[in-house]
C-alpha cells in the first residue's frame, strides 16, 4: 500500500506497474501534481490541467482509494483512513506500507499567515492566488477610490525568497508587465510586487552569483527585494515586519518553507528534529518491519536531503527497483542521490541553473530550464499540451477572466 500520489509516490507506482503486485494507493488526490509548473498556473503561462496526470488513466491495474490516511494501527497492520469526498472513515488492511505524504507549508507560529496569507502547494491554491491577483484589480479600479487605497490594494507581497517565492514573484510580475498592463493601463503602473526575506539573500540553496544575478533582474523588472526582513505577522490589508516597519498590501502569498504533515506525527515513528521520519539507507522505517518512508516526509541521510521532487522521484524509482531485486531474491543496494543541479524561473524569459558542472543565467538558462520541464512532465499528453499553453501565451497572451 502506498499512501501519497506526488512525486515520490508516483515514480514508485509507476516503477512497480506491470509487475506482479496488488497495490492500492492511498490518497486524497486522483492526480499527480507536477509542482515545478504551479507558480507558471498561477499567472496562466501554463494551464492547470496540463500539468495534471490523472491516476486511473496513467496506472492502470493500481487501485486508487481517494481518502486521507489519518493514523496506523501497526498491532492489526490497519490504516485508519477518511474519505476525500464526505465524512465516511474507515480501515485498510496492509501487508507492506510506503510513506510518500510529502509535507505541507510551514507558518513558524508566526499570527494571520494561516488567515490572511494564501500559499501554493495544490491546485486550489493556485486557482486562489490567480483569482487574488485579477479580484485586486477589479477592487482597485472603483470609482472614488484615494490613490493610497489603490496602491495598497495593487500591492502583493511575496513572503519567502526560496526558489518557490522567486517563482511566483517572477510569474506575477511577467503578468503585470504584460497582460494586466494592457488590460488595465491606468491601473498597472500604480501595481507592484513586493518579495520579502527573512536571511540575508534570496535563494539560499543556489549558487551566490546566481542569486545576485536574480536580485539585479529583479531590481530591473521592478520587483522589491527586502532580505534580511523577517515578518511578524500579517493581518488584513498589511504585513508587519519585525523591524517595526509593515507593508500596506491587496494580498499576500506565504512561501516560507515546509513542515512534515499531521499524519506524519501521529504515525509513532521515529522523527529527526524537523519531525521527519527517520529512514535507514535502503529508505526503511526503523523498528517497522516492510515499512518505508520517501520524499518531503522522510529524512534520509546526514544532513538529510533536500526537500525537492528530484530527491522524491529518485527515491519512489529506486523502491521500485529494490522491491523487484527482493522478490527475485537479490540484494538491495542502499539508495544514492544523485544530483542534477537546480533550476529557477525569475521571470522577463529569464532563469537560473545551477548545475554540478556549470553556473548559468539569462535566456539560454530559461530555454535549458523549459526543455527540461518538458521532459520531465510525466505523459505526452501533458508535455503537447504545456508547448501548446506556452506557444498560446506568447501569441495571445495569458487569458484575464476573472473566473
Ligand atoms: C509551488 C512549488 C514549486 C516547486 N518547484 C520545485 C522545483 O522546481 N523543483 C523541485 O525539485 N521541487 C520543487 N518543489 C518541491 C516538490 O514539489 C516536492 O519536493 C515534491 O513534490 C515532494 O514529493 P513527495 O512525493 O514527497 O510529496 P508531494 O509531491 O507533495 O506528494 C504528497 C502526496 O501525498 C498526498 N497526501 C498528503 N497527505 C496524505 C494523507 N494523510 N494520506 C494520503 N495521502 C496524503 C498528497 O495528496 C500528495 O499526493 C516545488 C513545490 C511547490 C509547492
Amino acid at each position: 500500500m502506498v499512501l501519497g500520489s506526488g512525486f515520490a509516490g508516483y515514480a514508485l507506482l509507476a516503477g512497480l506497474r506491470g509487475g506482479n503486485y496488488d497495490i492500492t494507493v492511498v490518497t486524497p488526490r486522483n492526480y499527480f501534481l507536477f509542482t515545478p509548473l504551479l507558480p507558471s498556473a498561477v499567472s496562466g503561462t501554463v494551464e492547470l490541467r496540463s500539468i495534471l496526470e490523472p491516476l486511473r488513466r496513467r496506472l492502470r491495474g493500481v487501485r486508487v482509494v481517494e481518502a486521507s490516511a489519518e493514523g496506523a494501527d501497526w498491532r492489526r497492520r490497519e490504516l485508519e483512513c477518511r474519505a476525500a469526498v464526505g465524512e465516511e472513515r474507515f480501515r485498510l488492511p496492509f501487508e507492506r506500507l510506503v510513506i510518500a505524504v510529502g509535507a505541507a507549508v510551514v507558518d513558524y507560529g508566526i499570527p494571520g499567515v494561516r488567515q490572511h496569507a494564501l500559499k501554493l502547494e495544490s491546485v486550489e491554491d493556485a486557482r486562489a492566488v490567480r483569482r487574488g491577483v485579477l479580484d485586486r484589480f477589479a477592487a482597485a479600479g472603483l470609482p472614488g477610490l484615494a490613490a493610497a487605497e489603490i496602491e495598497r490594494r495593487l500591492t502583493f507581497v511575496v513572503c519567502g525568497g526560496g526558489a518557490t517565492g522567486v517563482e511566483v514573484a517572477a510569474e506575477l510580475q511577467d503578468l503585470l508587465a504584460r497582460e494586466l498592463a494592457a488590460s488595465y493601463p491606468e491601473l498597472a503602473p500604480r501595481a507592484r510586487v513586493v518579495l520579502v526575506e527573512a536571511a540575508e539573500r534570496l535563494l539560499g540553496g543556489f549558487d551566490q552569483a546566481l542569486a545576485d544575478y536574480a536580485r539585479r533582474h529583479f531590481a530591473r523588472e521592478g520587483i522589491e527585494v527586502r532580505t534580511r526582513t523577517p515578518v511578524a505577522a500579517v493581518e488584513s490589508g498589511r504585513v508587519l515586519l519585525r523591524d517595526g516597519g509593515e507593508i500596506a498590501c491587496g494580498l499576500v502569498v506565504w512561501a516560507g518553507g515546509n513542515q512534515p504533515v499531521d499524519l506524519v506525527r501521529r504515525l509513532g515513528v521515529a522523527l529527526d528534529e524537523r519531525g521527519r521520519i527517520q529512514v535507514d539507507e535502503r529508505l526503511r522505517v526503523a523498528g517497522r518491519p516492510d515499512v518505508w518512508a520517501l520524499g518531503d516526509c522522510a529524512a534520509h541521510g546526514r544532513p538529510p536531503l533536500p526537500a525537492t521532487a528530484q530527491v522524491a522521484q529518485q527515491q519512489g524509482a529506486y523502491l521500485a527497483r529494490a522491491l523487484r531485486r527482493a522478490a527475485r531474491g537479490l540484494e538491495v543496494p542502499p539508495f544514492r542521490f544523485r544530483s542534477f543541479g537546480m533550476l529557477a524561473y525569475i521571470g522577463g524569459g529569464r532563469a537560473l541553473a545551477d548545475l554540478p558542472q556549470v553556473k548559468w543565467s539569462g535566456r539560454g538558462a530559461w530555454l535549458f530550464w523549459r526543455s527540461v520541464y518538458l521532459t520531465k512532465l510525466v505523459s505526452l499528453a501533458n508535455k503537447v499540451k504545456v508547448l501548446f499553453d506556452w506557444l498560446k501565451a506568447r501569441l495571445f497572451g495569458r487569458d484575464l477572466s476573472r473566473f
